[in-house]
């Protein structure tokens, strides 16, 4: 991953899949659009659901996410604009601001609350959640959160520029979040029209891209540039490198990979497991006030 020496015979990873969000609501009523986590991607192991939220009406957002439990993976903010805030049932608070990430690990569980620190304007970000392997899901939960000042900034020819949240870029630069268990990389990157953004990605890792603004070229499996518009994401096949482009228009993407971790997920609601029993005993002991 960090080799500053430009290699020979590297693969390129090409779009597979083109997904498109669906409309969702979910917390008390927020409107938003589930891209991994619906019926078309129920999970790209070990991403097992991708939230996309953006608007400036707060009928969309403000009812929240009022106390809910989670059990078995970790929840992932990312904040475009707005702010968000934090609160759960071990007293940890706090307040996710534009650029700011939280990487919360549920472990064995946490009862928290998610909601809008604002009457009015614009709400956009993005929640991700990460699978636990077997051996770590009732780990201690934790928290990693870093506000975007905390965040490093790669700067690259031609204009570009990557934030990286975790993971090592091609260059050196790493994120603040650790998590060796699914080793992710999550990068935030802005492309000048007409510049081409390379970057190397450990190749068993699964990955995508998220479109944010603008509209980002990549090849499929034929060779084939195929123009993914705002807000598609696209699954990348296995490979070492990842190319894309980007034409008339200044682009944004979201570049996501990570470990698989190949272990059977049985799911519920805020809860993920390897079986229905620990479902089972997770809605138990959420019961018995065991969180
Ligand atoms: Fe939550």
């Amino acid at each position: 991953m960090n080799m500053p020496e430009p290699r020979e015979n590297l693969t390129l990873r090409r779009v597979s899949r083109i997904i498109k969000g669906m409309p969702a609501t979910d917390g008390a009523g927020v409107e938003l659009t589930r891209v991994i986590g619906q019926p078309v991607l129920p999970m790209l192991d070990p991403f097992l659901l991708l939230d996309a939220f953006r608007s400036d009406k707060p009928e969309d957002y403000i009812a929240g996410f009022p106390p809910h439990p989670h059990r078995g993976f970790e929840t992932v903010t990312y904040l475009l604009a707005g702010r968000m805030r934090h609160k759960d049932n071990a007293g940890h608070e706090g307040v996710i601001e534009p650029g700011g990430i939280q990487w919360m690990t549920a472990g064995k569980g946490i009862v928290h609350s998610e909601m809008p620190e604002q009457e009015n304007g614009m709400l956009e970000g993005f929640q991700l959640w990460v699978n636990l392997p077997a051996n770590h899901k009732m780990d201690k939960a934790a928290y990693q959160e870093y506000s975007a000042e905390h965040i490093p900034l790669e700067p690259r020819e031609g204009g570009i520029e990557v934030r990286i949240i975790t993971g090592v870029t091609s260059k050196g630069t790493k994120g603040p979040v650790v998590q060796p268990l699914t080793d992710p990389l999550y990068l935030d990157v802005r492309v000048p029209a007409g510049q081409t953004y390379f970057e190397e990605l450990p190749e068993a890792h699964n990955a995508f891209f998220y479109v944010i603004h603008g509209s980002v070229g990549v090849e499929n499996e034929h060779g084939k540039t195929i123009w993914l518009a705002r807000d598609n994401l696209g699954v990348l096949t296995h490979g070492d490198v990842i190319k894309l482009q980007v034409a008339q228009e200044d682009a944004r993407f979201l570049i996501v990979a990570g470990k698989p971790l190949r272990e059977p997920v049985a799911r519920r609601g805020p809860f993920v497991m390897n079986t229905k029993a620990e479902i089972q005993q997770a809605f138990e002991d959420y019961k018995q006030g065991g969180f």
